[in-house]
């Protein structure tokens, strides 16, 4: 839980060495109250739905694994004013995740922002729209840098006024500081932010839709790889989602998923090798797209597992395929 957030006021340095000492800010102050309306007027601006379901289009993605802890969700009360963001708790160190391409312009203690105390980072993803990671233990970006959605920025932590380590995730639309509810924003961009699958529509771009099409291609689909889930990928989903007796509407969600992934290990060589590789680059890992499960892939994988705090074993089954896509 955390402070911005109210809590035990622990400014322990928890990376020593790494940051210059500074105590933390102690000021509480309502944060969301401007926000909450902002959240509501999100959907009150009298979209259709299919406009909004196009927002599920692979641009956002999960920025850290862990669990929602009590009293950490977004309007909870904090010493009179109102908690601005999710917090998602995990083990110092755990990787934290640009939640969409952007540029980071903050990258300070509390990210600059009222009432918020750790170090911090906010990006800037445009058309009034920010993330704000804070608590962190480290920064692995620079100040101005632009960064690419499921890049690593930094390290959850506890700097600031917090009862441990966690990840305090906020997200602002309509300008900086006009927090909304960080589980509804991401839910509508088809990003589970407790952990599990994502949700992409048809019409959606990007690495995981890449994945898709290797994983169909495995299945022998024939598509071309281009990471647009078009026309005829869509179908293809659709025919996939026929015979697993899905709901047979092109969406690549939760149900669909589970089916559409492939439990791999090192020796496995194919499309759906080319598919691993893909999610795991869009989490850093730089590899070759070569469709051979080899000894460095099995690195990959093993780091990947290893900075999210899942089990350690190289082998890509569907729990870490799920953080991958998420
Ligand atoms: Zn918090």
């Amino acid at each position: 839980m955390c402070d911005a957030c109210g809590g035990i006021a622990d400014v322990s340095d928890g990376a020593a060495g790494r940051w210059p000492a500074r105590r933390g800010l102690s000021r509480r102050t309502l944060l969301a109250g401007t926000a909450l309306g902002a959240g509501l007027g999100l959907f009150g601006l009298g979209l259709p739905r299919a406009r909004a379901a196009t927002l599920k289009n692979g641009a956002w993605c999960n920025p850290a694994l862990g669990y929602f802890p009590d009293g950490g969700h977004f309007g909870a009360p904090r010493g009179g004013g109102s908690h601005a963001g999710q917090d998602i708790t995990n083990s110092t160190g755990t990787a934290v995740y640009a939640a969409a391409a952007g540029t980071v312009i903050r990258r300070e203690w509390g990210g600059g922002l009222p009432a918020r105390t750790g170090y911090g980072i906010v990006l800037s993803h445009g058309n009034g729209r920010y993330t704000y990671y804070g608590h962190l233990s480290a920064y692995r970006v620079s100040l101005n840098q632009r960064v690419s959605a499921g890049q690593r920025i930094g390290d959850m932590g506890a700097t600031g006024n917090v009862t441990g380590p966690h990840l305090h995730f906020e997200t602002h639309s309509g300008g900086l500081g006009a927090v909304v509810n960080p589980v509804t924003f991401m839910a509508a961009r088809g990003v589970d932010l407790g952990g599990g699958w994502p949700t992409l529509d048809p019409d959606a771009r990007g690495a995981r839709v890449t994945a898709i099409q290797y994983l169909l291609n495995q299945r022998g689909h024939g598509l071309q790889v281009d990471g647009w889930l078009g026309p005829a990928s869509t179908d293809a989903v659709k025919r996939f989602q026929r015979l697993n007796g899905l709901v047979a509407d092109g969406q690549a969600g939760p149900l669909t998923w589970p089916k559409l992934v492939y439990s791999l290990r090192q020796g496995a060589n194919g499309q759906h090798v080319r598919g691993l590789q893909t999610v795991l680059n869009k989490r850093g890992a730089g590899l070759v797209v070569d469709g051979d499960f080899g000894s460095v892939t099995t690195g990959a994988v093993r780091t990947f597992q290893s900075v999210n705090r899942l089990t350690v074993d190289g082998v890509a089954g569907a729990i870490t395929w799920r953080a991958l896509v998420g």
